[in-house]
């Protein structure tokens, strides 16, 4: 799914249990490190506009190195280092990290219905136990678009009630002025 996507579920599913900005912030970006592997598509970039060879580095890496259970430990033990509760930082990194891969195997395939996304979850080490599932629905789809839709409005629902929103791991100033903006929409409605 979209870098979006992946926030948004980690921030609905885990800034309740994390006490401070700062494990949220680390909790949620660690949500988004799977995706660190598509870096390949610089690579093919650079070469491509450098007269250089014709690469596919992107489809060769992308959902091998950082969709497994390596680097979702490599991850943890980052986010875990950065953390203040440490413990509390690393189980939420570890699962949030493994709530990507689904979000990835459920909708995450390309236009043509075979062009399925694996994960190679034992990878890079072990290349042939790919983990597929069949009804994958295309990236760009409205089940994707409706669950994006849903967790907005789950995170702006929590938002309006406890106070905070993931503005605030921005700047808290300007996620004070945001509350204060929505919790005025909410009692004119
Ligand atoms: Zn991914």
């Amino acid at each position: 799914m979209s870098p979006v996507t992946h926030f948004l579920a980690g921030w609905a599913g885990f800034e309740g249990w994390l006490h401070n900005r700062r494990d949220r912030a680390i909790v949620c970006l660690t949500g988004l490190a799977p995706d660190i592997d598509g870096i390949g598509i610089a690579a093919d970039l650079f070469s491509r506009l450098n007269g250089g060879p014709e690469t596919n580095y992107y489809q060769a890496w992308h959902r091998l190195y950082g969709h497994g259970i390596t680097a979702a430990l490599v991850f943890t033990l980052c986010a875990a280092l950065l953390g203040r509760e440490r413990a509390r930082v690393a189980i939420a990194a570890f699962l949030n990290i493994h709530l990507h891969l689904l979000c990835d195997l459920l909708g995450s395939r390309g236009g043509d219905p075979d062009d399925l996304w694996g994960i190679h979850y034992l990878g890079p080490w072990n290349t042939g136990a790919e983990i597929v599932w069949r009804g994958q629905w295309e990236l760009v789809s409205w089940q994707n678009m409706l669950i994006s839709i849903a967790l907005m409005g789950i995170v702006l629902a929590r938002a309006c009630r406890k106070g905070y929103s993931p503005l605030g791991l921005v700047s808290p100033r300007a996620d004070r002025v945001f509350i204060g903006v929505l919790r005025k929409w909410r009692s004119a409605w």
